[in-house]
């Protein structure tokens, strides 16, 4: 996978040399590239913003820059290239949208910065038959977007086949695949620590009920923290033991998905 990264802070993403983003790039799995967009400018001062029309406070990205950077490397492009640009006021990056992603040949992200960017931006690449996205990673704004970008590079690039050292690790993690759940809490040696113990059952040896208490605890976690995981869940692709805990828990289980008694 190709990935360029386009921003007026490019050192930011000096980090993703580092650790597993770092060895896939040795390996020759993924490439990455970060632009600084003031290359682009052909003023004096590199200027990349102006004021927002019809009045207001700060500062808007220009579209006449961005769209002389982003020509350029949709020319340099072999494959499908992807448009990413991270925007709180857009709908939420999920665990979906990377799977999705992590099989994209070219992945572009455009970092905003100050009040964000042109509208028009984004609008003239998906009429150009581009596929554009825009999303937010939280409901808090962040005063760039090269932490969303980062974030959102590191979720779909260790998806990649490859990138894992153990493949396993990313087949029963938190929010991943039908019928996602929170994972179930984790715990290592030693077997007490701090007067608090792992619990008992973990250290039976007995891998059927190691693998129904982890069942469990993920489904009470998420019913506490993310009830709306538990109203995703399809009631008919769910064990008895499963639906025996949610009805404990106040869900009915009548319909496709589990809907809360009140
Ligand atoms: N005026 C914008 C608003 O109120 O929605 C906030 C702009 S923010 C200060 C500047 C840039 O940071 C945005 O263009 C975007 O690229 C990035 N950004 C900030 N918060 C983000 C979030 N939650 N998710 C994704 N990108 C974000």
């Amino acid at each position: 996978m190709k990935i360029d990264i386009v921003s007026v802070f490019p050192e930011f993403f000096d980090v993703l040399r580092l650790s597993l983003l770092g060895k896939a790039q040795d390996k020759g799995l993924i490439s990455i590239a970060a632009h600084d967009l003031r290359d682009w400018t052909h003023d004096v001062h590199h200027c990349v913003d102006d004021t927002p029309v019809g009045g207001g406070a700060g500062m808007v990205m220009k579209p006449e820059v961005w769209g002389e950077c982003l020509d350029d490397l949709l020319r340099a492009d072999a494959g499908r290239p992807t448009l990413i640009f991270p925007n709180p006021s857009a709908p939420l990056f999920t665990q979906s949208d990377a799977t999705e992603l992590s099989g994209a040949d070219h992945l572009i992200f455009g970092c905003g910065r100050y009040e964000g960017y042109d509208a028009r931006i984004p609008e003239h690449y998906r009429a150009c038959g581009i596929d554009v996205r825009e999303y937010s990673i939280g409901d808090y704004v962040l005063n760039g977007g090269e932490v969303a970008a980062a974030a959102m590079l590191e979720a779909i690039t260790r998806l990649i086949p490859g990138f894992m050292g153990n493949p396993e690790s990313i087949v029963e993690e938190s929010y991943t695949g039908r019928n996602a759940l929170l994972e179930h809490r984790q715990y290592t040696k030693p077997a007490q620590w701090r007067g608090l113990d792992v619990p008992t059952i973990l250290l039976s040896g007995d891998h059927g009920k190691v693998d129904r208490y982890r069942r469990d605890e993920a489904m009470r976690r998420t019913d506490r923290i993310r009830p709306d995981l538990i109203g995703r869940l399809v009631c008919s692709e769910l064990d008895k033991a499963d639906l025996a805990l949610l009805g404990s828990l106040g869900w009915d289980l009548s319909g496709e998905h589990p809907t809360r008694i009140e």
